[in-house]
C-alpha cells in the first residue's frame, strides 16, 4: 500500500472547496458523471480505432443511492485508471488544478459561476469520504483502491475489480445528507444528465401490477443520448420539433417558429432555438435558454453569450467552446463568445427573413406574438436591424400588414407634408382613437397600430432611422393640422371675435388640466370642439412613466390644446348669441377703456426715446395708474364673458362631448352631461 501528501501548498484544500462553492454543492454530481462519459468515449474511440479489442459490453454508467448507508455510487465501464494513472491524474494533476483554481477565485465567491475547473475534487463538497475503485482497460492490468478522507492524506493500493472501469464511491457528510436521498439524486440527473451522449442507469423500471408498483428486471435509462439538436435537421419534421419543445417546456404555449443550429467553423456550435409566443411582460420571458457542454447541462442563463434580446427565446445551444469557467464580465469580451453571439443574431435574422419570403401568410398570422421580439432585436441590435428592416411589419388600423417599403409607398403620396417630411399616423388604443383614426380615415390617411409594449421606443428609434419621417399619433392635432400642407382654409369668425370667445369657453373646462384654447378654420363636417394632446408633451411622459430619464415632464399635470373649429355652424351660432347677450356691456367697456389706452399711449410716445432713468416719477405713476384701470376693465370684460359662457348650454355641452370622446368625462360630470342632453332635447 502506497500513503502520500497529496503535493500542494495550501494545507488543507477541502474545507476551502466547501466554503467557496457553497451555493453550487450540487454540481458535484454533473462532474463525476462526465467525467464517466469522458471515459466512455475515450473507450469507444478506442475500440474503433483497433486500440481495444475486448468486448465493449453495457456501457451504461450506473448511479445508485443508499440512503442508509449515505452513499452515492457511481460506475462507469470507461477505460479506467492504471496505479499510475491515478497517481498522475488524481494525485497530481487534478488536485494542483483544483487548487489553482480556487487560489484564483478565493476572493471573489461570485465569479465562481462558471463551474467547471474544479472535476473529481468537486465531490468533497459533500461528502467526508470518497473512494475510487478503478480498472484500466489495458490488458493486464490491475484493479487499483484510492481514498481519501478530505484530509491532504491519501491511500492507493492495488486490489481487487473484476470488471473494467471505474466505481466511485462517496461517503455523504452530514451537512449534505440531502444528496444521499434517491429523489434529490434523481432531481439532479433530471437537471444536469438529461440529455449526456451515453446511459445513465438509476434504479430499475417500474410496473404496475395487481394494483401494486412492482420492480422489474430493467435498467431505468434517465437520458435521451441522441437528443434533437444532435440530429440532422433534414432527417427531422415539424412535429418532432415541437415535441421536443414540449419536453423542455411542458407548461408553455406551442411555439411559433424554431432554428436549427448547426455550426463547425470558426467554433463547434449547435442547438435548437425556438420563438415563443411572447405575452406583454418582457422580463418573465427572459432566461429560458439552456446552455449545454458536450450534452451536459450547464446553466439556463445565456445572459453575456447572446445578445440580451435573444434571451427572449427558448431552446437550447451546446458548444464546446464557450468558456465557463470565467466570470460573466469577461466572457462578454471573449472573442469566441462574440463570434458566437454574432453568429447567432444572424441565424435568428436569416431564419425569419425566410419564412418571411417563403411563408408570407404564416408570418403575418404570428406577427402580432413575434413583434416584441423582433422590435426588441431592432432597438439593442444595430446588426438585427439592418437585417430585421426587409422583413419587420407595420400592421395599420385595418388590420393590414406591411413591410417597411411597401408602407413608405403607400403613404407617400398623401401624408408628404408641405416640408417634404414622411408623416406616419399612428393610434396606440384603437378603441379610444376611434374618431381621430376615423377622421384621419375620411381624409384619406392611413393609420397604423403601436400599441405593443416597446412601440414608444421603436417609434422613436425609426425617426431615427427612416429618413426624412416623422411619427405623429393621430390624436395630437385636429386632422387639418396632422399633416400640414400648404393651402389655408377661411375662417367664418374673425380673429377679434375668436378672441372673445376664449374666456367664454375656457370657464367651462375641468380644473384637473392644463388647457389652451385655439382656434381652427376647420371643414363644416369636422367637430365643433376637439381635444388633442402635443406628440412631443405626450411622448414625454410616456417616457418618463417608463423610467426613461425625464422624470421632469412625469411631474407635469397633463397639458391639452381645446381646438374650436370656427367653421362650424354651431359655434358660429355661439359666436352671434354671444354678440348678442353681451354687446351692450362690452361695448360699454370697450369706450371706456379706449381713451385710456389712448392716453397711456400718447406718455409712452412722448417717452419711447428715453431710457428708464431718464422718464419723470411722475409720468412712471401715471403709466402704473392708466394701467391699473386698463386691467381691472378687462378683467370686467372677460367676466362678461365668462359668465355668458356658463349660462350658455351650448357650450358647455360641446366641451362635453369633446371630453367624452377622449375618455374624460367621469363620474358627476358625466351624469349632468347625461340629464343636459336630455333637457336639450
Ligand atoms: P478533468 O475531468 O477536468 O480533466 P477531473 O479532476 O475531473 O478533471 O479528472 C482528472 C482526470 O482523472 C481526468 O482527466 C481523467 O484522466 C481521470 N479520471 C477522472 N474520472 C475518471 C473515470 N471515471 N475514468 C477514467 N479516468 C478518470
Amino acid at each position: 500500500m502506497q500513503t502520500g501528501k497529496i503535493g500542494v501548498t495550501t494545507e488543507n484544500i477541502f474545507p476551502i472547496i466547501k466554503k467557496f462553492l457553497y451555493s453550487d454543492h450540487e454540481i458535484f454530481l454533473r462532474e463525476l458523471i462526465s467525467n464517466a462519459v469522458d471515459a466512455t468515449q475515450k473507450l469507444k474511440t478506442l475500440a474503433n480505432l483497433g486500440d481495444y479489442k475486448g468486448d465493449l459490453g453495457d456501457l451504461a454508467i450506473r448511479v445508485e443511492v443508499d440512503p442508509k448507508k449515505k452513499t452515492i455510487t457511481v460506475t462507469d465501464q470507461g477505460i479506467g485508471m492504471t496505479m499510475e494513472e491515478v497517481e498522475k491524474y488524481i494525485n497530481q494533476i487534478a488536485f494542483s488544478s483544483a487548487s489553482e483554481f480556487l487560489e484564483k477565485y478565493k476572493n471573489q465567491e461570485n465569479a465562481i459561476i462558471g463551474h467547471f475547473g474544479l472535476g473529481f475534487y468537486s465531490s468533497f463538497m459533500v461528502s467526508d469520504k470518497v473512494e475510487i475503485f478503478t480498472k484500466s482497460y489495458q490488458e493486464g492490468a490491475k484493479a487499483v483502491k484510492w481514498e481519501c478522507d478530505g484530509s491532504p492524506e491519501y491511500k492507493m493500493e492495488e486490489s481487487e475489480k473484476d470488471t473494467r472501469g471505474t466505481k466511485i464511491i462517496l461517503h455523504i457528510d452530514k451537512e449534505s445528507k440531502e444528496f444521499a436521498e434517491e429523489y434529490r439524486v434523481e432531481q439532479l440527473l433530471k437537471k444536469y444528465c438529461r440529455f449526456l451522449p451515453v446511459p445513465i442507469a438509476f434504479g430499475k423500471e417500474k410496473e404496475w401490477k395487481d394494483g401494486k408498483e412492482v420492480e422489474l428486471d430493467k435498467d431505468k435509462i434517465i437520458n435521451d443520448t441522441n437528443p434533437l439538436w444532435t440530429r440532422k435537421p433534414a432527417d427531422l419534421k415539424d412535429e418532432d420539433y415541437k415535441k421536443f419543445y414540449q419536453d423542455l417546456y411542458p407548461m408553455a404555449d406551442e411555439p411559433l417558429f424554431n432554428i436549427h443550429l448547426n455550426v463547425d467553423y470558426p467554433f463547434k456550435l449547435t442547438g435548437i432555438l425556438y420563438f415563443p409566443k411572447i405575452k406583454n411582460n418582457i422580463e418573465i420571458q427572459k432566461n429560458k435558454i439552456q446552455l449545454y457542454c458536450n450534452q451536459v447541462y450547464v446553466t439556463d442563463s445565456v445572459e453575456g453569450i447572446v445578445p440580451e434580446f435573444l434571451t427572449l427565446l427558448h431552446g437550447v445551444i451546446d458548444s464546446p467552446d464557450i468558456p465557463l469557467n470565467v466570470s460573466r464580465s469577461y466572457l462578454q469580451s471573449d472573442s469566441n463568445v462574440k463570434k458566437i453571439s454574432g453568429h447567432i443574431t444572424k441565424k435568428v435574422a436569416d431564419r425569419l427573413q425566410e419564412i418571411f419570403k417563403t411563408e408570407r401568410e404564416q408570418f403575418e398570422k404570428k406577427w402580432d406574438d413575434l413583434k416584441l421580439f423582433i422590435e426588441y432585436g431592432m432597438v439593442t441590435e444595430e446588426k438585427f436591424y439592418e437585417k430585421a428592416e426587409k422583413f419587420a411589419l407595420f400592421k395599420n388600423t385595418d388590420n393590414k400588414y406591411f413591410t417597411f417599403d411597401e408602407y413608405e409607398k403607400l403613404i407617400k403620396e398623401n401624408q408628404t407634408d408641405k416640408d417634404k417630411s414622411l408623416i406616419y399616423l399612428y393610434a396606440t388604443d384603437f378603441e379610444k382613437q376611434y374618431s381621430f383614426i376615423e377622421s384621419a380615415k375620411k381624409k384619406g390617411y392611413d393609420v397604423l397600430l403601436m400599441d405593443g409594449q416597446l412601440d414608444t421606443h421603436f417609434i422613436n428609434h425609426l425617426e431615427q432611422k427612416l429618413k426624412n419621417s416623422r411619427f405623429t399619433r393621430v390624436d395630437s392635432d385636429v386632422v387639418e393640422n396632422l399633416i400640414r400642407k400648404e393651402e389655408k382654409r377661411e375662417s367664418k369668425i374673425p380673429k377679434e371675435q375668436q378672441d372673445d370667445l376664449v374666456p367664454v369657453f375656457k370657464g367651462q373646462l375641468p380644473g384637473n388640466a392644463n388647457f389652451a384654447v385655439t382656434f381652427e378654420s376647420l371643414d363644416e363636417q369636422d367637430n365643433p370642439v376637439l381635444i388633442t394632446q402635443s406628440e412631443f408633451m405626450r411622448r414625454m411622459k410616456d417616457m418618463a412613466k417608463m423610467g426613461g430619464g425625464f422624470g421632469f415632464y412625469g411631474e407635469m399635470p397633463d397639458s391639452y390644446n381645446v381646438v374650436i373649429n370656427s367653421n362650424h355652424p354651431l359655434i358660429q351660432r355661439i359666436a352671434e348669441e354671444k354678440i348678442k347677450k353681451t354687446e351692450k356691456d362690452i361695448e360699454k367697456l370697450d369706450e371706456k377703456i379706449k381713451p385710456i389706452e389712448a392716453n397711456k399711449s400718447e406718455i409712452d410716445t412722448a417717452n419711447k426715446n428715453k431710457k428708464p432713468e431718464e422718464i419723470s416719477q411722475e409720468d412712471k405713476d401715471r403709466i402704473e395708474d392708466l394701467e391699473k384701470k386698463i386691467r381691472e376693465l378687462k378683467d370686467k370684460r372677460e367676466k362678461v364673458l365668462t359668465e355668458f359662457g356658463t349660462r350658455n348650454k351650448l357650450v358647455k355641452q360641446l366641451i362635453d362631448i369633446a371630453l367624452l370622446s377622449n375618455n374624460m368625462l367621469k363620474g358627476e360630470e358625466l351624469n349632468k352631461f347625461v340629464k343636459r342632453s336630455i333637457e336639450l332635447l
